[in-house]
Formats: C-alpha cells, structure tokens, sequence
C-alpha cells in the first residue's frame, strides 16, 4: 500500500488510482477522471471485480441448500463473508448479521419487523431532520400502520444535531430512535456513542443508519452500543445488491420475519410455518450469493489499508478542500467546519448557480460530483434550498482532485460571470 510523504495525504491516491480500472477509462475532457461521488457509490478495485467473477465462475451454486461440494462450497464461503462483515463491524457473532440488498432494505426491515411488533397507538418513534430518505420513510410508514407517532430531532444552522432538542425529546419516552451516522447531505458525523447513552437511558433503542461512515472509518457497534446497524456493500467499493443490517441477537431472535418465502422456514405444512433461526429467518429466497463473496473481498482491500487510514486520508482531504472553499468568494459550505465532526463528505452551493449547472460544468472538467436533494429533501428545506452540489471523498482521491475541484468552481463562476 503507497504512503505518501510528510505534510501529502497519508495514502497514495494516485497509486491506489492502479488498483481501480475505471481510471483507466479516458474522459470527454481529455482529462483523467476526478471521482467525488463516492458517497452515492463507491469504484471498485481489481480484487473485488475479480473476486466476483471468481465467484460466479468457479464457487457458484445455490446456498443453504445442496449437500455436494460445489454447494457445499458456496455456502462456506457465502457464511465466511457473513463473519467477514461481523468482524469488520465488531459483531460478537456472525449471527447478528443479515445479508440484504442494501442500507435501505436493512432499514425498512426494522421499521416493518421490530416497529409493526412492537408499535402502537401513544408510542413514540424519533428520527431527525438530517436523515437520507431511507431512515425516514420506512419509520413515516409504519408510524401510519401502528398509530405510532414520528418526530424528528432539529439540526443547527451549521448542520449538527441539536442535543438539547434531542435531550428535550427522549424525555418524552420515545420507544426508538432512528439516526444517521454521518449525513450523506452535510457530512456531520453524529456523537454516536454519547446519542446512545442518552437514548438508552430514556429506554429508546437505537437504529444507526452507518450507510456512510461503515466504508470511511473504523466502526465498532458493540463499541457504539447501538441496537441495530444498517450498510450498503456499493458505497464501501464492493458490488451493489449486497448490504447488510446488524442488530443484536435477542431483537432479531424476538422479531418475526420481514420477507417470507423459501430458506426462512424449518418447516412448513398447508396450514402454517415455522421460522428459521437467525440470521436466515431474516433471508428469504436465494441472496446475493457472489457479490456477498465481493463483499468480502472489498473488506480484505479496506482492511489491507487499514480504517484509521482511510479516515486520516479523508479527513486530511476534508481539511485541504474545506479551507480553499470557505474562503471563496460566492461558495456557502454546508455542515459543521470541524474535521472532527465532518466526513469526507462536502455540500455546498454557488451563488447564483444551480448545482446542476455547477455539476455540468465540473463534469465537462473531467470531475464526478452529485448535484440535487441526495434523497434528503427535509435538509433542503431546513436550509431553503432547492439543491446542493457534492463533492466527496474516498481512498482513491488526492490533492489533485480537491485542487481541480477548487478550479472547477472558480471556472463554473466565470462561465456563469458570477466570479
Ligand atoms: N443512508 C445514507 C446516509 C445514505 O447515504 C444512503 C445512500 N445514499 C442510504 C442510506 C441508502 O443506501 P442504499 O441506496 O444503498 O440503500
């Protein structure tokens, strides 16, 4: 793995650039590809795409299933990338993780299993106003199946959680609480650790959306002390179709079954069933049996680097692009300005630009970033804007890209004479 010298990011973006064959794809601008839409999805490096084809091509066949070898094998390898997340994540046991296909199932799982079991009319459910439409939505509809009620903890103008809001809430008896981890839309990284003493100290569970912080920097959940955990495989550079939810065991042993089908059962008659154990009471039907091999294999890379790194990498990016950007003229930057509570994750507008337009612009520069809601249209409307452009972080992003996309602003503002 490249280390860069003293005062460079602590990886080697350009050296890591090698192992991701997508850099090798030329753009229409003649430049290379600057890719700072990790957020949305991650790239993928040689080991994970040769991981997948190795899959399908010489350990495929259906899991949990077949009693010759090549099932056999399959699913030894389908059940060691399940340890491969628990380990990543601080799980006590493989048993604690579900395969699903992404944050947003994982979530939705809780939301119709945990709350359609244990919701009712006068109970309580919190979220916040800062969450990816996937810790929302789930939670809007099973409070309308249950006759639960839904509230949302307040973010500050500089893109924190409000904790006296919070404090002010949990005093109300909520029976969860349902929060992101890191904001996709702001970059905040949330006081997890401290969230969850208070929560569980007015008797919530806690339900952590880790879709972008699991892929960025170490995390332990056992460390966090949170209840459930939901990740999505495509952001943290493995295949898409393939994410997981962690929850503790004595909740997930306790909630009946979020999908039924084949797999989920240990017995069926015409009249009834009798669930699985977990994890697999929670996996009907055939899973993503390769890409959870990819998954694995993405784990392997990330840990071959190390988590710590990856943080210190993106932080050291995070503060390089920070300072060019808040000292620009007509650039307003979302999200708090402290590296200890930001991600390598950077919202912003341009005034008197649309972020499309800034988008556009930085796309005909050869520089990926995303412009819209992000799927967090509550955070727009907190800030009264109709969009935002951004610009985010990975192991494979350097100096370069943060000065590019510095650049690319300055020349969106003089096509648009705004500069
Ligand atoms: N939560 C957050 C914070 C996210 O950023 C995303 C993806 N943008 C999701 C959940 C949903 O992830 P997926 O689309 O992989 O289900």
């Amino acid at each position: 793995m490249a280390v860069g010298q003293v005062g460079a990011p602590l990886l080697d973006g350009a050296a890591l650039r090698a192992d991701f064959p997508v850099f090798e794809r030329p753009t229409a601008s003649g430049r290379p590809l600057a890719y700072l839409d990790s957020a949305a999805s991650s790239q993928k490096p040689r080991a994970v795409i040769e991981a997948l084809a190795d899959a399908y091509g010489h350990h495929y066949a259906n899991v949990h299933r077949g009693i010759y070898e090549l099932s056999v094998d399959a699913d030894s390898r389908y059940e060691a990338a399940r340890t491969a997340v628990a380990r990543f994540i601080g799980a006590s046991s493989p048993r604690e993780v579900v395969f699903v296909r992404n944050a947003t199932e994982a979530l939705n799982l809780v939301a119709a299993s945990w709350g359609g079991a244990n919701l009712g009319p006068g109970d309580l459910v919190l979220s916040t106003e800062m969450e990816h439409h996937a810790n929302l939505v789930p939670w809007q509809q099973v409070a309308r199946g249950t006759g639960a009620g839904l509230e949302y903890v307040a973010i500050t103008d500089d893109g924190r959680l409000d904790l006296h809001d919070l404090r002010a809430r949990l005093a109300r008896g909520p029976k969860l609480l349902a929060l992101a981890h890191v904001s996709n839309s702001l970059g905040t990284i949330n006081p997890v650790a401290e969230i969850t003493r208070m929560a569980h100290e007015a008797g919530a569970l806690v339900v952590l959306d880790a879709a972008q912080s699991v892929p960025h920097m170490p995390v332990d959940v056992t460390a966090l002390g949170v209840d459930f955990a939901a990740l999505s495989g495509h952001k943290m550079l493995g295949p898409s179709g393939i994410g997981a939810l962690w929850g503790r065991r004595e909740l997930l042993d306790a909630m009946p079954p979020f999908l039924t089908g084949g797999s989920m059962i240990t017995r069926v008659t015409l009249e009834g069933a009798e669930w699985n154990e977990v994890p697999w009471k929670f996996e009907a039907g055939t899973p993503a049996i390769a890409e959870a091999m990819g998954l694995a294999a993405a784990i392997d890379y990330l840990q071959s680097i190390g988590m710590d790194r990856v943080r210190a990498h993106e932080r050291f990016l995070f503060e390089r692009a920070w300072a060019s950007l808040e000292d620009m003229p007509g650039v307003r930057l979302l999200g708090p300005a402290s590296p200890d509570e930001h991600a390598g994750v950077i919202g912003f507008v341009v005034d008197g630009i649309h972020p499309h337009d800034v988008a556009t612009i930085l796309d005909s520069e050869g520089i990926a970033v995303r412009a819209g809601h992000h799927c967090a249209q509550p955070v727009m409307l907190r800030y009264d804007l109709p969009a935002t452009t951004r610009a985010s972080f990975y192991v494979y992003n350097d100096l370069d890209d943060v000065e590019r996309l510095v650049d690319g602003i300055r020349t969106t503002q003089q096509v648009f004479g705004t500069a």
